[in-house]
């Protein structure tokens, strides 16, 4: 991002910053309007009137219905949800490689009382779900029990950038009368995502990946699944059907609201300047050292590089280009006190040292392409200062 503070930010999977219009739509909500949304005079009206208008408003972005939509805490929060609190779940299927808010919640139910199995699919070395492993999953359950259970994909992979078939998945689970969630958090508000079309049950987003502030994002589940397949999340008062209570954070549910109307606004645009930019980056990269190894991705925001034939660690290099202000990421931000290799890049048949010597830059729509040739020549000047 060129910006007055001059660091080159090129982390945009671990969060985004907040638009300028999603800053100026929730001013009022942080002075003037601090209404409690269920107060009966005009205060309350005001917060009530402004949820249900940021509701259709992210309804409108994904082509739910509104009452579709419920706001939570953000996608770790959703996945939890989904994960926990499904009533049929004496089976989940779930893929290596999701976010670990899905596969900390499957291992702990897993280790619970409730009886729940859960199977967790390869991936192949593109970066896909094995979508034959995931057929015959599907079908032993349904010849052994033919009970529904849940199947829960991500859309696109926060550290490859690779989009999976999600359409496909969600149908061949409805062929098998079980009910399909997707973690679409790095997909909403960057790739058209159209539950309808999609056919998913349920899905996960979060605000600060496309524009909005942290600590706000939905889950949507379709018709009346939310009332019939899920518990409550909270217990309390009547927000959010009763399902999720707590007095709702206006300010924060207006800006979601406005980033998903910009994010409709500006997706086909910004795809397109983003696979630009994307290209760019490789294309540079590519140049300036070109023994650099490539993990497969869909997506061109993501470049996630092994230095592994130079030599170099990512955490050294990471650390090198932070001081020299180029941000960017090895694996997932949520990781980065783990110091073990990324079950990611591992499950995509990475050797640890490869893993370990990998990067993870994500560009968005604020870069330019001045940014990238400084951080090319930056991560070049990097890799020579660390000896590669
Ligand atoms: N799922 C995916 C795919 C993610 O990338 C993230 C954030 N890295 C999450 C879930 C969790 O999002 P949050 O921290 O906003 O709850």
């Amino acid at each position: 991002m060129g910006n007055e503070d001059n660091f080159i930010y090129l982390d945009h999977a671990a969060t985004t910053p907040i638009r300028d219009e999603v800053n100026k739509a929730m001013i009022p909500y942080l002075t003037s309007k601090y209404g409690n949304a269920s107060s009966n005079y005009q205060l309350g009206f005001d917060s009530a009137s402004a949820i249900a208008d940021a509701r259709l408003k992210v309804a409108n972005l994904i082509d739910s219905d509104d009452n579709e939509i419920f706001f939570t805490s953000g996608a770790t929060e959703s996945n939890n949800w989904v994960i926990k609190n499904f009533k049929y779940n004496d089976r989940i299927i779930t893929s290596q490689f999701e976010h670990h808010s899905i596969l900390n919640s499957c291992e702990q139910i897993e280790n619970s009382d409730v009886f729940t199995h859960v199977v967790y699919i390869p991936i192949d070395g593109k970066g896909h779900i094995d979508p034959l492993a995931y057929e015959m999953e599907l079908r032993k359950w349904h010849n052994a029990h033919g009970t529904p259970c849940l199947v829960s994909f991500m859309m696109i992979n926060n550290e490859i950038g690779t989009i999976q078939a999600i359409k496909y998945y969600a149908n061949l689970a409805h062929e098998y009368g079980c009910y399909f969630h997707t973690d679409a958090t790095q997909a909403v508000g960057h790739i058209k995502v159209d539950v309808k079309e999609l056919g998913v049950d349920f899905l996960t987003a979060s605000g600060h990946k496309f524009g909005a502030p942290k600590g706000i994002g939905f889950l949507y589940a379709k018709n009346d699944y939310a009332k019939t397949l899920l518990k409550p999340f909270h217990n309390g008062g009547q927000q959010e059907l009763g399902l999720r209570s707590g007095t709702e954070p206006v300010m924060l549910i207006v800006g979601l609201g406005e980033a998903c109307n910009i994010a409709k606004r500006e997706l086909s645009l910004n795809r397109q300047r983003n696979d630009k930019l994307g290209t760019y980056f490789r294309l540079k990269l590519g140049k300036a050292l070109p023994r650099l190894i490539y993990h497969p991705c869909d997506d061109l925001r993501y470049t996630n590089v092994s230095f592994l034939n130079y030599g170099i660690r990512g955490e050294y290099l990471l650390e090198w280009l932070g001081e020299n202000d180029v941000y960017c990421s090895s694996g997932s931000a949520c990781n980065s006190d783990d110091n073990r290799p990324s079950y990611v890049l591992k499950a995509i048949g990475c050797s640890d040292e490869e893993a370990e010597c990998s990067l993870r830059f994500t560009l968005d729509a604020d870069n330019s392409e001045e940014d990238i040739e400084r951080a090319v020549s930056m991560i070049k000047f990097g890799v020579q200062c660390l000896g590669g």
